[in-house]
């Protein structure tokens, strides 16, 4: 039986009171022992975020990025090792904003995996494809490569400590969401690729996630596919209500 997860994105949103009002407001919900929340906040916020959800089980925080190297002169960087050093249990990898505007690429990505793995942190992989790789019938064969060049070099072991995200780029902040049979025939590909890379027990207990533009009105249906295991959310992430009911749903 796979758990419910769903991570929150805030992205670079919020000051430091409203991100500490947010996430006092989710410390004090009660959430099912069945899931597994992750707040994962801008990097200055990540110490006051574990401190304000230690006594709530069911919270976990996360990190957005990290870099691929253990410590040196990288100027604005912050590592897996200091993520994990401060507390922090989660890093987001492979968000396509990362991909877009930073120039992140599989093969980066993949010495990011090694890294955050190597330190102790768990990775939310992020793959997905953009609105014309959809349109041209590509959306497979571009997850199924980011998925094999950034993870398949990896044990078995090591991908119980992987999360996958499916986020269809053209999903995301854009109020445009996958229909519940899109998102679940990736998913679907997803646990095959799982399977045929690694083996079945791998395939049967990762969890993979939905994300973009997911909402309290469209998270159950979404949720209710048989291979998507929670989301992955960005904007309704950053209001209390709708997050929460994101989690319930
Ligand atoms: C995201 O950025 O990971 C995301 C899913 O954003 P949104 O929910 O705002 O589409």
């Amino acid at each position: 039986m796979r758990k419910r997860f769903v991570a929150g994105n805030w992205k670079m949103n919020l000051s430091a009171q409203e991100a500490e009002e947010l996430s006092a407001t989710l410390a004090g919900k009660d959430f099912s022992a069945e899931t597994q929340v992750v707040l994962c906040s801008p990097s200055l916020y990540l110490s006051g975020l574990i401190q304000t959800t230690k006594g709530n089980a069911r919270l976990a925080v996360g990190a957005q990025n990290c870099h691929q190297e253990v410590k040196g002169a990288f100027t604005g960087e912050v590592s897996a090792v200091q993520l994990k050093s401060l507390g922090v249990e989660y890093v987001i990898l492979g968000h396509s904003e990362r991909r877009a505007y930073f120039g992140e690429d599989n093969a980066l990505l993949k010495t990011k995996v090694d890294a955050a793995l190597a330190a102790g942190l768990k990775v939310i992989f992020c793959c997905g494809e953009v609105l014309e790789e959809r349109e041209a019938g590509k959306q497979e064969t571009v997850v199924a490569s980011q998925l094999t060049e950034a993870l398949a070099h990896l044990t078995e072991a090591q991908m119980a400590d992987v999360v996958i995200a499916y986020e269809p780029v053209w999903a995301i902040g854009t109020g445009k969401t996958a229909s519940s049979d899109q998102a679940q025939d990736m998913h679907k590909m997803i646990r095959g690729w799982m399977s045929n890379t690694f083996s079945s027990d791998v395939a049967a207990s990762g969890l993979i996630l939905y994300g973009g533009s997911c909402k309290p009105g469209n998270a159950k249906e979404l949720f209710s596919q048989e291979d998507v295991d929670g989301g992955l959310i960005g904007g309704a992430s950053l209001k209390a209500e709708d997050f929460v009911s994101i989690i319930t749903a």
